[in-house]
């Protein structure tokens, strides 16, 4: 059986974390997250979240799902 997800962005279910109609969104989202993570390597999720004004629940999913190391 697939791994069945709810898109992380728009809630779709989706064989993936990000549903196809959301996956260049994504990737913007996460090119922002990494750039200012890389800048600010001690940042945590409310500062990214602040910072870059991608959505809570979008930088927590890309966490979630690995492609992210949470600081702290
Ligand atoms: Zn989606």
């Amino acid at each position: 059986m697939r791994q069945q997800y709810n898109c992380i962005i728009c809630g779709r279910v989706s064989d993936q974390p990000f549903c196809q109609g959301c996956m260049d969104k994504a990737k913007q989202y996460y090119d922002t997250i990494s750039a200012f993570i890389k800048a600010n390597p001690n940042a945590t999720v409310m500062e990214i979240y602040n910072s870059t004004s991608v959505p809570l629940s979008v930088i927590r999913g890309i966490i979630q799902i690995g492609w992210m190391e949470p600081s702290n």
